[in-house]
Parts: structure tokens; sequence; C-alpha cells
């Protein structure tokens, strides 16, 4: 296979691969094929090759769209990296994944020449610093589309961290395009599809309708910089049929705008789980929302639930996609029942190969059965997926084993409570104690009523003991909540003692 978006300009080049939302520019297939090709050609002339392991640290934006598939024709791994962080957090991913070249912009250039001291540094805009070579100060080399073949690695996509640090993941064509085909077939598609991407693209829910696009033949609208009023106004300004969100995202935009334009299709819902509450106001507000399930290491989705199953059965994140297995295994590795908590393991296409250069982080998590994601959660009798939490984050306290999804679903069903995270805090005598940082609705809130609240609800042992209020969780881009700041910041709280800031 050569790169997609060549086999798509011979199919629809007069289609409309790309607009940028803010300014309302759009490019078709053809004149996006162009601006790849000459993307591609000046990074060869700059000395890029097949073999390369492309680092990119830039903020969403056309050239990156176009960055995307000259990868792909020139047959090099892109490690997508982010933009926000810092020149340290850069240097240990370039060192992760051998990164050979880094590609930067004007935002990014400083950063990205101090994570770096041999690797080169390309940027797409002008070059301020001598170190830096400006891709526009290069004439184009022509360029003959690679071949890829299926095990070739497409991506080297970093993990969110939310668990340690972010591993490299591997995916190869043959992941990335299973994935692809498999969301088509759950969600349905038409070349007339215009999806907004307004996710990062260094995570795969921002990259995956870049990637598809010209597979689909669909339009990508590409907002730069999210705002959850401007994201809404996207939609109905540019007829926006598909968009991918983390739920805080969406939340936002239904605080802002209340509703979404009626030409949406398909809202792919998923990277954290939905609050019920968000699930319900799409029911009422009549928005398709598609709760799903799945993480770098599967190239995106594992499972995904239609918005009548969503609305039909709380919680759940539906179905596994086509060719995909996931099975619930207890401590021991066997299989439990349906109903029955476990982890989930994956299996099927769209699995990487493992993680990049690490033989024992990826023997840890992959084998022969599937890929041990670390989820805890359960299947029901309809072979529904529910998630619940991750199976670092159980909390065992006097040992009793506690489920922090369990907690934070009471807590979070007071009507004072907008959102909550509990965790284990370490305690001398108890082994952890069940702590809730909790971001609430009104001032009216203390910690008093909220126990006196659960305490009604819950079993004692389960009761948070901490209890401290904060404006909003502290969160991966990806909106998971970051377990070990929450943690960090309850362990310094005394018994339920605050009100809310
Ligand atoms: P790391 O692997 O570095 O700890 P991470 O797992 O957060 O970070 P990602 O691959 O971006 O990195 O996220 C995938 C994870 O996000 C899943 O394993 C799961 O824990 C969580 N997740 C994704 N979708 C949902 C969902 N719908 N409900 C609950 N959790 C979800
Ligand atoms: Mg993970």
């Amino acid at each position: 296979m050569r790169d997609w978006l060549s086999h798509r300009v011979r199919v629809s080049p007069e289609g409309t691969a790309l607009v940028r939302s803010t300014s309302g520019e759009s490019w078709t297939f053809a004149e996006l094929d162009g601006m790849v090709d000459e993307m591609a050609g000046r990074l060869a002339a700059l000395g890029v090759a097949s073999g390369d392991h492309v680092g990119v640290v830039l903020g969403p934006c056309v050239d990156y769209v176009a960055l995307i598939h000259a990868a792909m024709r020139l047959g090099v791994t892109l490690v997508p990296m982010g933009d926000r962080l810092t020149a340290p957090e850069l240097r240990t991913q370039v060192e992760t994944a051998d990164v050979t070249v880094l590609v930067c912009g004007s935002e990014t250039e400083t950063r990205a020449v101090e994570a770096t001291d041999d690797v080169p540094v390309v940027s797409v805009d002008a070059a301020t610093t001598d170190e830096v070579v400006s891709v526009r100060s290069v004439l184009p080399d022509p360029v003959t589309p690679a071949t890829w073949t299926r095990d070739d690695v497409q991506l080297l996509l970093f993990t969110s961290g939310t668990t340690g640090d972010p591993k490299a993941v591997q995916l190869t064509m043959g992941n990335i395009l299973a994935s692809a085909v498999a969301s088509a077939f759950r969600l349905g598609f038409d070349p007339r599809d215009r999806w907004l991407v307004t996710l990062s693209l260094h995570h795969m829910g921002g990259i995956a309708p870049v990637l598809r696009m010209p597979l689909y033949g669909m339009t990508v609208v590409l907002r730069e910089e999210f705002d959850a009023g401007a994201a809404a106004d996207d939609i109905d300004r540019f007829d926006v049929t598909g968009v991918s969100l983390v739920p805080t995202m969406l939340r936002r935009m239904l605080d802002s705008r209340g509703t979404l334009a009626s030409s949406l299709r398909t809202v792919l819902l998923g990277g954290a789980p939905a609050p019920r509450e968000l699930i319900e106001r799409c029911r009422d507000y009549s928005i398709p929302v598609y709760p799903t399930y799945g993480m770098t290491e599967t190239a995106s989705q594992v499972a995904t639930a239609a918005p009548d199953e969503a609305f039909d059965h709380p919680g759940t994140v539906g179905r596994p996609l086509m060719w995909t297995d996931v099975t619930v295994v207890d401590e021991d590795g066997d299989g439990v029942s349906a109903g029955e908590l476990g982890e989930f393991v994956v299996r099927g296409p769209t699995v990487s190969p493992g993680y990049y250069a690490d033989p024992e982080a990826t023997a840890a998590a992959f084998d022969e059965r599937g890929l041990r994601t670390g989820d805890v959660g359960y299947v029901d009798d309809g072979g529904r997926l529910y998630v619940l939490n991750r199976v670092d984050d159980r909390i065992i306290t006097g040992g009793e084993n506690v489920d922090p999804g369990e907690v934070a679903d009471v807590v979070r069903s007071h009507p004072d409570v907008r959102d909550v995270a509990v965790v284990g805090v370490p305690d001398a005598e108890w082994g952890e104690r069940v702590s809730a940082l909790v971001v609430p609705e009104t001032d009216e809130l203390d910690a008093a009523e909220l126990t006196a609240y659960a305490r009604e609800r819950l079993a004692g042992f389960k009761l948070p003991r901490v209890v401290a209020f904060a404006d909003e969780l502290p969160r991966t881009v990806s909106g998971t909540v970051k377990r070990d700041a929450v943690r960090e910041r309850l362990s310094g709280g005394r018994e339920a003692e605050r009100g809310p800031s």
C-alpha cells in the first residue's frame, strides 16, 4: 500500500479534505496532496528517509496534518509528542523513541532545541535559532511514495501517563487500518462526513480522524485551539457530522451552548469515564452520543455503544468492535463469568505489537492471550462492557476492598456535587483511607453534609474519611484524572475539614 492520500486523490480529488475552522480556509484532496508532496519533498531534501523516526512537537495546525501524511508518503515512522511538554520531558521522549529528526514550529522551537543534542531540529515555520533549519529554506526533492506492508510501524504514540511514565506504543499500519475499518463498521461512514478535530494530535483520539480522512474520503474540520463555545459554534457553521471528545470537553460545550447543532450524527465520547448525568443530558437534548472505551495500545476504540444502547444501559461503553475480543480475567488470569469484576484483556488486529524498545514493559502487558489493559470492569449478559477503574486504583482499607468508582458514583449523585475523584491515601493504621476530592456545584456544600449523605448509601468502610474541595480535578490532556495529583492534594488534608474553595 502507498500512503492513503495518494490513493484517495485518484478517487475524489475535488472533495474537501480539510477546513481550518478559525479562518474558514479549505483544501481539496488534490490541494492537500500537493501540500503533502511539498512537505515530503522538503523533508527528503533535508535528508529524512525511510527508517527515520520523525518526532513532532507542534500544536494542531494545517502543517501538522500535511506532516502526518507526508510521513506516510516518505515511509517514515511518526512520533507525535505533546506540544506543551517541558524540554526535559521532551528529551525523555526523544530518547525513549530514538527520534532521528525532530520537527517543531515557532512556538515549540526553543524547547525542541533544549531537548536535543545531536538530533537535527527542523521547523515548519521560519527558524529563529542557528541550530534549526526551516523546511521552507530548501527546495523539495521529487518523492516516490513509499510502499508499506501491514507490519510496518506507522506511529510511535505515547500513552497519557496516567499510571506512570508515558510508554511509546508501536502502532503498525495493520493496527491503524483495522481500527479505521472496524470503527466505520460500528459508526457507519459517509464521504460527506465532516469530522471536527479538536483533541490533541499526539493522542489516538485526535490523530485517528486525520489518518482516516483519506480512507473514508471525509472532511476534517480542524480547530487548532479548544474553546468550548467556539467548538460548539464550529459544529453549526461547518455542518459538522462527527466529533471525538473527552467528557470534560462535551460538558463544557453543553454548559456554554445548551445543546449542539442537529447536523451531528456522531459524538464519540471516550478517554475517561462519562458521568451518567452527562449521558442523560445527551438523551434529553437528542445528542447522538457514542460512549467508547479505548486506549493507545489498541489504536483507539475497543468497544463503542450506540446512543440507544447508552441510554438504555447506563454506564456501558457497548460491545467490542468487529474482530476485537475482550475477556475479563481474575488475578490469576482465569476468565470470570458475566457480571463479575475483573481485568479486561483485549485481543485482535488493532492491538499493538508492544512498546518500543522496552521488552520488559511489553512482556508485562502483552502475551498470547492478548493485552492486559490494567482496566477493571465487567461484561453484562448482553456482552456489553462497563469500565469501572484501573487495577492500580483499587483501595484496600482495613483489609476490605473498596471500588473507588462505586464511592464516586454515590458522591456524584449528590445534587450539589459537580464532579469527584475518589482515591486511597496511605494511612499507617488502615493501609489506605478512602478519600474524595470534590468539585462542588455551589458554595453551600460542606464535608459534613456529604459524609452524612454517603453514610445513608454506603457501608461504613467505604465512606470517604478525607474530603477536600477543588474548583477542578487535575486531569491529563486525555481527560483522565491524574490520580497521583489527587492523592497528593488529599494526603496533606485532615479529616473531612475544608469547605469549598
Ligand atoms: P498510561 O497507560 O500511561 O497510564 P493512559 O492509560 O491514561 O496512560 P491512554 O492510552 O491515553 O493512556 O488512555 C487509555 C485509558 O483511558 C484506558 O486504559 C482507560 O483506563 C481509560 N479510558 C478510556 N476510555 C474510557 C472510558 N470510556 N471509560 C473509562 N475509562 C476509559
Ligand atoms: Mg494505559
